[in-house]
């Protein structure tokens, strides 16, 4: 029987999930091109390009929350933010794992890390030193929209021309960037080559929110220490620096689910994806199928009860981008 492996899998699916944003990303540029003028082509938006912008999403979640209003300025980026906060619940960071395309591009950069044998494993007192940032992040931003903000505010900010524009300032942040940005994003990037996975582990805010989330999965790795013969491989193939031979259950919010310590095990049995209600032991690619089974589920549900486009006429919308 042929064994796939679980690596070729994730690296596949990372691979053509960063080729679809990068789609996105390009029919996003057709767009806006057409709407500012500069196109006679007509291009419709893709939805899925408000998937960029979780915290305008934030503040929609807090929206169907306080209101029960589903965001109509980017009702596709409010149901992607869901489906990936419900991913997180059900199949742990599934999305950073397997979806996200920054996450290949660490994936990529850690590569090129262990070819050029440069890695660093950061361990104990400045691992955890290191870890905070992303918490502080996502309480400032928690704080500031759940606690802060009022009602007004932010029924002025969802209804604000820069919310309307949000997709296109990301992407002139991107193919207009200035210096200082150019610098920090390549520090970041060459960081990656040398610490894997440097931001994030480090700084991601939104992967720091869905790791606490996963705490709750009850999806996780388990090792049977009675077969375990203490090697460290599995450590050595985690790239959320965990020390899976001191586990029995890893349920740490820096687990991407990416199962690169079962592939990496060399005694059979001995790590296994397991719902920890019932112990039974899950196929390995549960955490990549279900992250695309939700993902999938979402976004069918978000077009067929018409939660995916924004119902408001385009008129709007370019009239905004005139004034950017
Ligand atoms: S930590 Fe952030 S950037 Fe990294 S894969 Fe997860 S969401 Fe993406
Ligand atoms: S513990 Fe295993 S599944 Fe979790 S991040 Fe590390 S290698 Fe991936
Ligand atoms: S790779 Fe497997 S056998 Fe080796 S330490 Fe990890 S769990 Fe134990």
């Amino acid at each position: 029987m042929i064994k796939i492996s679980p690596k070729l899998v994730r690296d596949s699916i990372q691979f053509a999930m960063t080729l679809f944003c990068i789609w996105v990303g390009y029919r996003f540029y057709l767009f806006y091109q057409w709407m500012i003028g500069n196109s006679d082509i007509a291009v419709s938006k893709p939805g899925a390009v408000e998937g960029f912008l979780p915290i305008s999403a934030l503040l929609s979640l807090k929206q169907l929350f306080s209101k029960g209003v589903f965001d109509e300025i980017h009702p596709a980026g409010l149901t992607i933010f869901i489906a990936v906060l419900v991913m997180s619940l059900i199949v742990r960071k599934g999305f950073c794992g397997y979806l996200c395309p920054v996450g290949f591009i660490h994936n990529l950069l850690n590569k090129i890390g262990k070819k050029i044998g440069k890695t660093v494993t950061i361990k104990g007192k400045l691992e955890f030193g290191l870890l905070i940032p992303k918490y502080i992040l996502l309480a400032f931003f928690l704080n500031s929209v759940f606690f802060k903000m009022g009602e007004r505010e932010l029924d002025a900010f969802i209804h604000s021309p820069y919310n309307f524009t949000a997709e296109a300032r990301m992407m002139n942040f991107f193919t207009d960037m200035s210096v200082t940005a150019a610098l920090i994003i390549g520090a970041i990037l060459i960081l990656g080559i040398f610490i894997p996975y440097f931001w994030c582990r480090f700084l991601c805010p939104y992967g720091a929110l869905l790791g606490i989330l996963a705490k709750i999965s009850p999806v996780a790795i388990k090792r049977d220490p009675e077969k375990c013969i203490s090697c460290g491989k599995c450590n050595k193939a985690c790239p959320g620096g965990i020390e899976v031979d001191l586990k029995q259950t890893v349920n740490s919010a820096e687990c991407i689910g990416c199962t690169q310590c079962i592939d990496a095990c060399p005694v059979e049995d001995c790590l296994n994806v397991t719902d920890r209600l019932s112990r039974i032991k899950l196929p390995w690619y549960i955490i990549a199928a279900g992250s695309l089974v939700i993902l999938l589920v979402y976004y069918a549900a978000a077009r067929f009860t018409n939660h995916w486009d924004s119902p408001y006429p385009l008129e709007i919308l370019r009239k905004y981008y005139m004034m950017m």
